[in-house]
C-alpha cells in the first residue's frame, strides 16, 4: 500500500463535516459532476482516490473521476473532455518530468486556462520552481504522502472552488459580451417589426436551450392588455398570427402577461420569460417565450440583466421609425409623402424589361371649390378618399404617395402602369359621410428610361404635363415632351416680359368699329389689348392673354383696359359720336374674382359713364361653365343696365338649350363662320342658323370678322343685326380712331 492509499483511508474527524452536501436548492441528479482527471503512472494510486473521493459532494455537485496513466494519454483525455475541473498530475512517470512536461501543453497548446492543476509527487526533490508555478497557474504541489483523504478533500475542494469562480467570470464575460452583442444588433433594427422579429431570437442566443413564444403591440392608450394585437408569432404560436392576446391566452397565461405589464419588468421563470419592453410612456412590447429546456440560475440571471437594455433599444428603434414616420409618411392620410417618392425614385432598380418607369402626378380638380363648399373636414375626408383609393386602383407594384394638398404622386415601372385603371379612378363616386360626391382629376405624367434623371426632374417635367392637362380642362391626362418644356419656357419668358408691360406703358387699347348691317351706321365699338415691346414689334392677344390669365395678372390689366376703354368713352363723345355701346373683352379668371361685379361699377363711376353704354363680352366657354356664379354675375351686370355679349359663339361645345337661360345682350357669331359665307360650306350654314336662333332667345346678333361687302350683304339679308370686320375698320388706337371717326361715311350699297 502507498503512503497516499495508507494515509486515505484515515478518517480525519473533520471529514464528516466537510463531506455534508452543499444546499444550492437545486436537486443533485440536475447538476453535473466535476470532472476530475487523476494522472499516474501508478494504478495504486488511482485506485486510493477513487477511494477516498467516492461519495464526495462539492458546492452540491459530485465528482466524475478520469484517470490517465501517463503524460500523453492524459493530454489525449484532455483533448475530448475540455471541462476538466481539477487535474490531479503526477510530476514523474515515463520521465522524471513527464507531468511537469505535459503542463506547458495543456496552459499554452489546448489552451486550458481554468482548468486546475494540482501537483502530486512521490518524490519530494522534483518540486516546480516559483517561476513554473506561477506561469503555468498551477494550484497546489504535493507530495503524495501530504494527500490524506481529508487534505485531498480540501485540497480538490479550493482547487474546485476556484474552478467554479473562474467559470463564472469566463460566463459572466461571455454574458456581457452577449448582452452588448444583442443590445447592439437589437438597437439596429429598421422598425419596430423588424425589432419584434428579432427579439426572441435574440435572447436564445446565449443559452443552449430553445425559446420560441410570440410578441404583442400593447398600446396602454388606446386599449388593454387584451386586445394588444401579435407581431410575431413564433413556434407553438403560429396558428395565433394576428390574433388579440384575448383571442388565443387563457387565464394563467393573461395573468402572467398582465403581472409583467404592470410591473413593467421581466418575469423569469425555469420553463418561460416574459418580458415588457417599454416604447413610451403608454405603450411596449409584451414578449413571452417558453423554453425548450429549463433555464438555469445564470440564464435567469443574464436575461434581467438584458431586461435592462432592451428597453433602451426598443425606444431608440420606436423613435426612430415614428421619426422616420414623420419624415416619410404624411399624417393625414397615411401615404409617403413628397420625400418617401423621391427616395423612391432615386433607389429605383433598372424596369422588369428595361421598359422604364413612369412619374405621375395626379391633381383634384376644383379641389378648393369642394373644400369651401363642404368644409375643410370634409375635404379631408375626399383627400383620404382618394388616398385609398389610388393605391387600389393602380396594384401594388406602384407607388403612391400625397406630394402637395391636393396633390398626389406616383412612380412605377412603365409597364405596371395602369393607365386605364388611373383613368378610372373617379368614375364612382366618392363617399364623404354619407354625401356623395363626383370629382375629377387631372393627370400629368412623364416616362424615362434614363435612370440617371433625378426625382425632382421627373416630377417637374409630371407637373409640366399635369399643368397642360388642366389647360385642356378637368378629368384630362398629358404626358410631359421636350416640345411641352420648349413652350413652357416661352411661356415663362412672355410671362416675365408681361409682367413689366404695364408699367413700361407697353399696354395700349385698339378700338375697332362696330356697325348696324342695315343702315350703316356705327353702333358701338370693341377695345382690343395691345402690347408692343421695346423693339416695337407687337405680341398677339392671342399669346399674351392666356399668360395673363394663367399668372392672374390679367385681373390688373383686364381693370386698366375696362378702365381706358371708359375713359375712351367720353372722348369718342366729345368728337361727336353721342350712341354707342364701348364693348371689352372679360376674362374668366375676371369673371370668377371675387367683388367683380362691384369693381364694373365703380369704374362706370369714377368714368362717369351709364351702365347702358358699357357691354361686356365673355367667351361662350364661360357662359356655358352654367355655374350658379357666373349666372349669378351675369344677372347682377344686367339689373345694373350693364350689356352682355357672348364671344366666339359656335366655336364652343355649346348646347343651344342653354341660351335661354343666359342673361345675355348679343351673340357675336365666331368670325370663321363668316369666312365662308356666299362660298356654301358648311360653316356658313351655322352662321345662317345662328342669326333666328338668337332672335328666337331674344339677343341681337352680330357677325365678327366681315371683311368683304359680299358677307356683309347676306348677314344682312339674314337678318343679322351687326357687323365688325375690318370690311369697316381695322382695330385702331384711340388718336388713330378719333381722327377716323369724321371721315367716315356709312357703307355705300350696303342695301
Ligand atoms: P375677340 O374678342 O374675338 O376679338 C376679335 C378679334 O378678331 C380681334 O383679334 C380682332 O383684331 C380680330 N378681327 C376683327 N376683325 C377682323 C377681320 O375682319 N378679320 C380677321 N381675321 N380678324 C378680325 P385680336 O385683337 O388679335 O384679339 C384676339 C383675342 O384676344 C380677342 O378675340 C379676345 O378674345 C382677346 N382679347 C383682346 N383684348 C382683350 C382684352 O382686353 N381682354 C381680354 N380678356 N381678352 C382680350
Ligand atoms: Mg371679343
Ligand atoms: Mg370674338
Amino acid at each position: 500500500m502507498t503512503e497516499a492509499e495508507s494515509s486515505m483511508t484515515d478518517r480525519d474527524s473533520e471529514t464528516d463535516l466537510l463531506f455534508l452536501p452543499e444546499d444550492t436548492g437545486t436537486p443533485v441528479h440536475l447538476l453535473p459532476p466535476w470532472k476530475v482527471l487523476v494522472v499516474d503512472d501508478d494504478p495504486e494510486v488511482h485506485e486510493a482516490t477513487v477511494f477516498g473521493l467516492r461519495d464526495v459532494l462539492i458546492l452540491g455537485r459530485p465528482l466524475q473521476l478520469l484517470h490517465a496513466h501517463s503524460g500523453a494519454a492524459a493530454l489525449a483525455l484532455l483533448e475530448h473532455e475540455r471541462d476538466v475541473a481539477v487535474v490531479l498530475l503526477d510530476v514523474v512517470m515515463e520521465t522524471v518530468t513527464a507531468g511537469l512536461d505535459i503542463v506547458s501543453t495543456i496552459r499554452d497548446d489546448m489552451a486550458l486556462l481554468d482548468a486546475r492543476i494540482i501537483l502530486r509527487t512521490g518524490q519530494p526533490g522534483y518540486a516546480p520552481d516559483e517561476r513554473t508555478v506561477a506561469q503555468y497557474d498551477i494550484n497546489d504541489y504535493r507530495t503524495k504522502s501530504e494527500l490524506t483523504r481529508s487534505k485531498l478533500f480540501i485540497a480538490l475542494f479550493t482547487a474546485i472552488r476556484a474552478y467554479d469562480q473562474l467559470c463564472r467570470a469566463a460566463e459572466q464575460q461571455r454574458f456581457l459580451r452577449e448582452t452588448l452583442n444583442i443590445s447592439s444588433s437589437l438597437i439596429d433594427k429598421s422598425g419596430l417589426s423588424d425589432y419584434a422579429a428579432a427579439l426572441i431570437e435574440e435572447l436564445q442566443k446565449p443559452f443552449e436551450t430553445e425559446l420560441s413564444g410570440f410578441v404583442a403591440l400593447v398600446d396602454e392608450k388606446e386599449s388593454a392588455l387584451g386586445s394588444a394585437r401579435l407581431m410575431v408569432a413564433g413556434e407553438g404560436f403560429t396558428a395565433h398570427k394576428g390574433k388579440t392576446l384575448a383571442e388565443f391566452a387563457d387565464a394563467e397565461l393573461m395573468a402572467r402577461l398582465r403581472r409583467c405589464a404592470l410591473a413593467r419588468s421581466i418575469v423569469v421563470e425555469p420553463d418561460s420569460v416574459t418580458v415588457w419592453v417599454a416604447l413610451d410612456a403608454g405603450r411596449g412590447l409584451m414578449m413571452h417565450a417558453r423554453a425548450r429546456d429549463p433555464l438555469v440560475p445564470a440564464q435567469m440571471q443574464l436575461l434581467q440583466v438584458l431586461h435592462q437594455h432592451l428597453d433602451l433599444s426598443a425606444s431608440k428603434v420606436f423613435l426612430t421609425e415614428r421619426l422616420h414616420g414623420l419624415a416619410y409618411y404624411d399624417t393625414l392620410v397615411g401615404l409617403p409623402n413628397r420625400s418617401a417618392l423621391l427616395e423612391a425614385i432615386k433607389t429605383r432598380h433598372s424596369g422588369p424589361d428595361g421598359s422604364g418607369w413612369v412619374v405621375g402626378v395626379i391633381d383634384i380638380d376644383r379641389f378648393g371649390e369642394i373644400n369651401d363648399m363642404f368644409g375643410h373636414a370634409q375635404g379631408d375626408l375626399l383627400l383620404m378618399a382618394v388616398s385609398q383609393r389610388l393605391p387600389r386602383c393602380l396594384g401594388p407594384h406602384c407607388l403612391v404617395a400625397r406630394i402637395g394638398a391636393d396633390v398626389f404622386g406616383l412612380f412605377c415601372a412603365a409597364d405596371a402602369l395602369e393607365l386605364d385603371a388611373l383613368q378610372a379612378l373617379c368614375s364612382e363616386p366618392f363617399d364623404l359621410d354619407g354625401k356623395r360626391v363626383h370629382i375629377t382629376v387631372s393627370i400629368g405624367l412623364d416616362q424615362t428610361r434614363d435612370t440617371d434623371t433625378g426625382g425632382e426632374v421627373l416630377l417637374k417635367n409630371a407637373s409640366l404635363a399635369l399643368k397642360r392637362a388642366k389647360a385642356q380642362g378637368c378629368g384630362q391626362l398629358a404626358w410631359y415632351s421636350p416640345e411641352l418644356e420648349a413652350q413652357t419656357r416661352e411661356h415663362m419668358r412672355l410671362l416675365q416680359a408681361f409682367t413689366d408691360a404695364p408699367k413700361l406703358g407697353q399696354l395700349y387699347l385698339a378700338y375697332q368699329p362696330q356697325w348696324a348691317l342695315a343702315t350703316g351706321e356705327i353702333t358701338g365699338f370693341e377695345a382690343l389689348m395691345r402690347w408692343r415691346t421695346a423693339d416695337g414689334s407687337h405680341v398677339p392677344p392671342d399669346a399674351f392673354i392666356p399668360v395673363a390669365e394663367s399668372s392672374g395678372l390679367i385681373l390688373e390689366t383686364g381693370r386698366w383696359a375696362l378702365l381706358t376703354a371708359l375713359q375712351a368713352v367720353g372722348k369718342i363723345r366729345r368728337a361727336g359720336l353721342r350712341d354707342f355701346r364701348m364693348a371689352v373683352n372679360i376674362s374668366v379668371t375676371q369673371f370668377q374674382a371675387p367683388g367683380f361685379v362691384q369693381m364694373v361699377r365703380e369704374a362706370l363711376g369714377s368714368c362717369a359713364v351709364e351702365p347702358g353704354a358699357l357691354e361686356l363680352e365673355i367667351t361662350e366657354s364661360v357662359a356655358m361653365t352654367g355655374a350658379e356664379q357666373v349666372l349669378g354675375c351675369l344677372h347682377e351686370l344686367k339689373a345694373m343696365g350693364v350689356a352682355v355679349a357672348i364671344d366666339d359663339f359656335g366655336t364652343g361645345y355649346s348646347s343651344l338649350s342653354y341660351l335661354d337661360r343666359m342673361p345675355a345682350d348679343r351673340l357675336k357669331i365666331d368670325r370663321s363662320f363668316i369666312s365662308g359665307l356666299g362660298s356654301g360650306a358648311r360653316s356658313a350654314q351655322i352662321a345662317e342658323m345662328v342669326v333666328p336662333i338668337g332672335h328666337r332667345v331674344g339677343m341681337k346678333v352680330l357677325a365678327e370678322g366681315v371683311e368683304t361687302l359680299e358677307q356683309a350683304r347676306i348677314l344682312a339679308a339674314l337678318g343679322c343685326d351687326e357687323g365688325q370686320g375690318y370690311l369697316l375698320a381695322r382695330p385702331m388706337p384711340l388718336s388713330e380712331l378719333l381722327e377716323w371717326l369724321p371721315l367716315y361715311q356709312p357703307l355705300e350699297g350696303l342695301r
